[in-house]
């Protein structure tokens, strides 16, 4: 991958953080609105603990990519970022520009899934 490649791999994984950051934020004061707002009646409350959940589960998601984001944009910094970082193999380019977090190479990833469905 040429310097200007990672450039441009940065500034998009930047911009993604930059918008799930913001999303994130979001999230939060959702929530802590929804822990304010106490409403008397008792089904109104059981939607707003379902749409907590709903909120919750967003949250984890979104922390989870910039989390991979974050691990991504290390991996660029340590010219590590086009080496599986279970196997050391090249992940190909195709792969990254696809999932520009990937960090492992097809054959890892595909071991890494067949674990974590048992
Ligand atoms: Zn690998």
């Amino acid at each position: 991958m040429k310097n200007t490649d990672t450039n441009k791999v940065r500034n998009l994984l930047l911009k993604r953080e930059q918008l799930l950051t913001d999303r994130l934020n979001r999230i939060k004061t959702d929530l802590y609105h929804q822990k304010q707002a106490v409403d008397p009646d008792f089904e109104e409350q059981a939607i707003e603990r379902e749409n907590e959940e709903v909120l919750i589960a967003l949250l984890h998601e979104v922390e989870s990519e910039l989390a991979d984001i974050s691990f991504a944009v290390k991996r660029l910094e340590n010219n590590t970022y086009l080496l599986c970082k279970c196997c050391g193999d090249a992940i190909p380019s195709q792969r990254l520009e696809a999932i520009p977090t990937a960090s492992l190479c097809i054959d890892c990833s595909e071991r890494a899934a067949l674990s974590q469905v048992w």
